[in-house]
């Protein structure tokens, strides 16, 4: 054995006995042989949920996948300690799901950021990136080469690994399905400390458990991305209506035509700041002042927003392909504006609302946000739970509700979505975000975040209960809780756990599978 593998395995005894003992003593930078073990950071004790806030003993900034291996060996290899390890990517959980109360928090943003591309002529062209690149980083480099991603999320600042681990939507996911659907192989160090290629053809088992999988069977330390050609240009559309059911019928009119149709979503318009927060990206002149009617008789709006790729090589223009498709529309009369931007610009949007909020001090702030997968025959009744418990006029954020198609999503993977139940119609599903923000130099502290977050438990349990929605991105305060959510599927989940992660070592910010010693 190397030299400095031995002397690497003697530091990380010296550090397992320290987090073992009441005494912790990891107070500064210490050397731990080759491997890069930091005392813990506040960065590390915190995510953008600004909820939980729960101390790593140390954190692991990895050179390489061998650095994350070596730990997860030695610590799966020892009965002495029961320490944990929550890999990081940008940190953008809500519930601390990336965090790990005194164990050790791996800092995926530390790995070499490297990517590296393949273009097939007339083949598929893919890109290897290291599980810490944030997706802008990969469309920035993709762009160059006239390639890009098929499947994103609204916010680009979120790393490969992380949103793989949860699944990764946005208003392309009813045409090329989550970003799951759209990995080729991924490299995962095990709970074990073994690293693994793995793809649907090669330990596929470990490839689909880590998709969905929240951090719970291996760190992803490189992914294999499918890509496309990049469209230059996108024409970007919004409808207003004043009717949730025209509201419904066109989303799902517009997923039904993805030869037309590149990207679909929709939100709630409540109240005026939400009409003026969710048009800062939308470059068009929006001349829509609808009356909100009163606290006691309020009314609210719905606005559908969808995309058109490079109309030029669909045989027609912008315009018209526009106009093909809102014909069939039934928004309000004069409602629907549409500009064109770059493909950067329009996927890069949730950026510039960022920049907006940063400068008022409105980003680092609480967000007690919900997300849930909510199957098409209850997706008008969760509307109706949704509004009895939220006020329109002080509401701070942005209600999002948009249909996914179910033959895009893998069952193999280990997502939860609803059961598609007896319904005629078993292919469209919902998922609607509460992306809450709570100011506390607004009034907004501990009690009346408690409160919030209170009233989402409700809505997840009822909308559970009675319509057999799932949280996305959920977050469960028991094992119980966690059985529940997985329902049927709970028993592979835990046999995947048990061979892949035996000593539960991974993801302890889920708060799914208690650390074995
Ligand atoms: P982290 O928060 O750091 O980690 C999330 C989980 O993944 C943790 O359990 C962590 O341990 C695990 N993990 C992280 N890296 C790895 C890895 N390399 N290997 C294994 N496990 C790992 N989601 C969508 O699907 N669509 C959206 O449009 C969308 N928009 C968002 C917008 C904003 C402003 C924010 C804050 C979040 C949004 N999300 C969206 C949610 C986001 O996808 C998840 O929170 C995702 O986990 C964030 O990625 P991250 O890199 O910050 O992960």
């Amino acid at each position: 054995m190397e030299l400095a593998m031995v002397c690497t395995r003697v530091s990380l005894l010296i550090l397992i006995l320290s987090l073992c003992s009441p005494y912790k003593f990891i107070q500064s930078p210490m050397d731990f042989g080759p491997l890069n073990l930091l005392p813990t950071t506040t960065t590390a004790s915190s995510d953008f949920g600004r909820i939980l806030f729960q101390s790593p003993a140390a954190v692991l900034k990895p050179q390489s996948s061998r650095d994350i291996s070596l730990l997860l060996s030695f610590l799966s290899g020892s009965s002495l300690n029961k320490v944990t390890v929550a890999a990081r990517g940008a940190g953008h959980s809500i519930h601390g799901q990336a965090q790990a109360l005194d164990g050790i928090v791996v800092e995926m943003c530390s790995l070499p950021a490297e990517i590296d591309f393949f273009k097939g002529e007339g083949e598929i062209s893919y890109a290897d990136v290291s599980g810490g690149v944030m997706w802008i980083e990969l469309l920035e480099q993709s762009l160059k080469l006239g390639l890009a991603p098929r499947s994103w999320t609204d916010y680009l600042y979120l790393t490969v690994g992380g949103t793989l681990s949860n699944a990764g939507i946005s208003g392309q996911t009813f045409k090329h399905g989550p970003q799951i659907s759209n990995v080729l192989q991924l490299e995962v160090v095990t709970g074990r400390g073994e690293i693994v290629k793995c793809s649907p053809s090669k330990d596929a088992d470990l490839f689909n458990a880590v998709l969905g999988g929240l951090g719970q069977f291996g760190i992803i330390t490189r992914a294999r991305i499918l890509l496309q050609e990049a469209p230059q240009k996108v024409k970007w559309v919004r409808a207003f209506y004043d009717d949730f059911s025209s509201f419904i019928m066109d989303q799902e009119l517009l997923v039904s035509m993805p030869d037309l149709v590149d990207y679909v979503e929709g939100f709630i318009v409540l109240n005026e700041r939400s009409l003026h927060s969710s048009s800062i990206a939308f470059p068009a002149n929006v001349d829509f002042n609808p009356d909100f009617g009163t606290k006691n008789n309020p009314k609210i709006y719905y606005c559908i927003e969808f995309a058109i790729h490079d109309y030029q090589n669909k045989n027609t223009n912008g315009e018209q392909a526009v106009q093909v498709i809102s014909s069939q529309m039934n928004h309000m009369v004069s409602q629907l504006y549409s500009v064109e931007v770059s493909y950067f610009d329009f996927l890069n949007r949730v950026r510039m609302e960022e920049m907006s909020l940063r400068s008022i001090g409105l980003w680092e702030v609480h967000h007690p946000w919900l997300n849930m997968f909510v199957p098409k025959a209850g997706i008008g009744d969760f509307r109706d739970l949704l509004m009895d418990n939220i006020s329109p006029d002080n509401f701070e954020g942005l209600i999002l509700i948009y249909p996914l198609l179910r033959d895009k999503w893998d069952a193999n993977t280990s997502v939860v979505l609803p059961d598609s139940g007896s319904s005629t119609d078993h292919r469209v599903m919902y998922v609607v975000g509460i992306l809450r923000s709570a100011n506390p130099d607004d009034g907004c502290s501990h009690h009346c975040l408690q409160e919030l977050l209170g009233r989402h438990r409700h809505i997840a349990g009822t909308a559970g209960a009675r319509l057999g929605a799932k949280q996305y991105l959920a977050y469960h305060s028991t094992p119980s809780g966690w059985q529940e959510h997985f329902g049927r599927r709970w028993e592979r989940f835990a046999e995947r756990k048990a061979r892949f992660d035996p000593l539960r070592i991974l993801g302890p910010g889920q708060g799914i599978f208690p650390r074995l010693s």
